[in-house]
């Protein structure tokens, strides 16, 4: 598989922005709502980068599912509940393709009394976007290409690899 972003690379850039959000959030109620499940591995290290206080939580969407590369139609997983009452989120997503579900999961953190909703991804796929969004802190902005690795699947394999790669064929 053809490596897109190396592990020194990754871990570099999640350092910085790590620096970046302590310094940005400082004396802030931050809590940092993941996306699952693709956006798990870059959550890990990306809080131990944050030195202030913070809290963690997740949230589940779909858009896509099982074999298919094309969207269908988004859910936000009831499952998850998120107490983010009064809290300045920081929503992780692992990567920005159409920008439906960053939307989507704003909007919900907004209705759930959000004090500010800010967004990183760590990939954002240029030239896909349908959604007028500018995600507030991104890891790399990568090409029209289906990446895995890094917390991303394909079919919810090689979510474990610890680079990003370009799925072949
Ligand atoms: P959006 O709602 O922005 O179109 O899609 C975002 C979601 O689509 C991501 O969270 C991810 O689950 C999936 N996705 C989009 N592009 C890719 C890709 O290149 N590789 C993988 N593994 N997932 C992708
Ligand atoms: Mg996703
Ligand atoms: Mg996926």
């Amino acid at each position: 598989m053809e490596i897109l972003i190396s592990e020194e690379q990754l871990r570099a850039r999640i350092i910085a922005l790590g620096e970046q959000i302590t310094e940005d959030y400082r004396g802030r109620p931050l809590t940092i709502v993941a996306v699952l499940v693709g956006s798990v591995v870059a959550l890990a290290d990306l809080i131990r980068q944050v030195t202030i206080p913070h809290r963690v939580a997740l949230l589940q969407t779909s858009s896509y599912r099982g074999k298919t590369t094309l969207p269908t139609d988004l859910a936000v997983n009831s499952a998850f509940d998120p107490d983010v009452k009064g809290r300045d989120v920081l929503l992780l997503d692992d990567i920005l393709d159409t920008g439906h579900t960053l939307k989507r999961v704003m909007d919900d953190m907004a209705n759930r009394g959000a004090l500010s909703v800010r967004t990183m991804v760590l990939l954002r796929k240029l030239g896909r976007q349908q959604v007028s969004l500018e995600p507030d802190y991104v890891g790399f902005e990568i090409p029209d290409r289906f990446v895995v690795g890094y917390g991303l699947d394909y079919n919810d394999d090689y979510r474990h690899l610890p680079y990003v790669a370009i799925l072949p064929g």
